[in-house]
């Protein structure tokens, strides 16, 4: 394929990225626009946006302008005696001989990523793998070879997608370089996932899941311990932790509900028509949730929802990336669990 001409230095990122390929840690590649499914009623992320696939081509030539940027700072580095590393010195130079790139919503990410050595990049937005399988591969190999840096890339995709796509494609788009799925799990509970609008089933997770671990992807799959309130409560437990068990991911990751703005749920809160669970409740949820799961993967509370603090003020549970390794640390957290209900007791 022949290469596109750089006519300047415009590349398109998207906003959301999970919180683990945040900060300077990951290039932002946009692959699609906003979400094609777009009607989960929890979800504010994408509404009012339209859905739309991006051309290949203009993919790759988003890479190619980044690789541009990256090869002049590499020059003004080794100019300034730097080997050729990305610096806030050479940054800042390069701003003032490009200041049209102030205002770019993607160039301090870019700055960031090289400056961390352009290890690992995300693909937005809400699912990659409803690109066809041919220009998936086509981005991933252009990608890994203009920047041989590169040692992850991940994405967001729905189970819905996975259940669709063939398993030879979903290998092949492995074996391409796309190395992890996070999966917006939400709850295995059937009433649930239709009260939430989430246009997939328990069954759909439990193949979609499966399928991706079979491909020798590294799945990362999102729950949400509350979302169901207390009337739902007990089934929402029961019955994740009855899909999670199918699935054995590498990383189960708690993103406590929270109504967001834009939602019918807030429009419920703001009205105090909303079945909130308080703290303890929660904690309750959560413990039922994880004492008869029987995985392998890390349990994570890797965002801010998970709120919970001892009686010192410290958080309860720990928000590193990589979480408590089951079932090795299973008796650990439940612990935590325990003490967390007791102090909001
Ligand atoms: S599939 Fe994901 S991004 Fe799309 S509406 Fe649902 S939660 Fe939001």
């Amino acid at each position: 394929m022949q290469q596109p001409s750089i006519k300047n230095y415009e590349f398109e990122t998207g906003i959301y990225r999970p919180p683990s390929e945040g900060g300077s840690a990951s290039l932002l590649l946009r692959l699609t626009r906003n979400c094609p499914w777009n009607h989960c009623t929890f979800c504010a992320m994408y509404k009012l946006k339209k859905f739309k696939l991006r051309k290949p081509e203009d993919i790759i030539q988003d890479i190619n302008v980044m690789h541009d940027i990256y090869l002049q700072l590499k020059e003004m580095s080794m100019q300034q005696g730097q080997e050729g590393l990305v610096t806030t010195e050479t940054f800042g130079q390069f701003l003032k001989k490009t200041p049209e790139l102030y205002f770019h919503p993607g160039i301090s990410m870019l700055f960031n990523w090289l400056a961390v050595g352009g290890k690992t990049v995300f693909l937005q937005d809400a699912d990659s793998l409803i690109m066809k399988t041919d220009h998936i591969i086509q981005v991933l190999k252009h990608l890994k070879t203009t920047f041989p840096t590169i040692q992850r890339i991940t994405s967001y995709s729905r189970s819905r997608t996975i259940v669709r796509k063939p398993a030879i494609d979903l290998e092949k788009i492995r074996k391409a370089g796309l190395d992890r799925l996070h999966i917006g799990l939400e709850t295995g509970d059937s009433a649930l996932l239709k009260k939430i609008k989430k246009g997939t089933t328990p069954e759909d997770h439990v193949k979609g899941g499966q399928k991706a671990m079979k491909a020798g992807f590294q799945v990362s799959e999102y729950w949400m311990p509350g979302l169901g309130g207390k009337a739902m409560s007990y089934d929402h437990a029961k019955n994740t932790t009855h899909v999670l068990n199918q699935i054995n991911p590498h990383y189960i990751r708690s993103r406590p509900f929270t109504p967001r703005p834009g939602t019918i749920f807030f429009e419920k809160a703001s009205r105090n028509e909303l079945d909130r669970m308080t703290p303890k409740e929660q904690l309750l949820e959560i413990k039922q949730t994880l004492e008869t799961l029987n995985v392998t993967s890390r349990i994570c509370f890797d965002h801010a929802g998970n709120f919970w603090t001892t009686p010192n003020g410290r958080l309860l549970l720990s928000q590193s990336y990589e979480g408590y390794q089951f079932p090795e640390e299973k008796q650990n957290l439940l612990g935590l669990l325990e003490k967390g209900i007791e102090h909001y007791s």
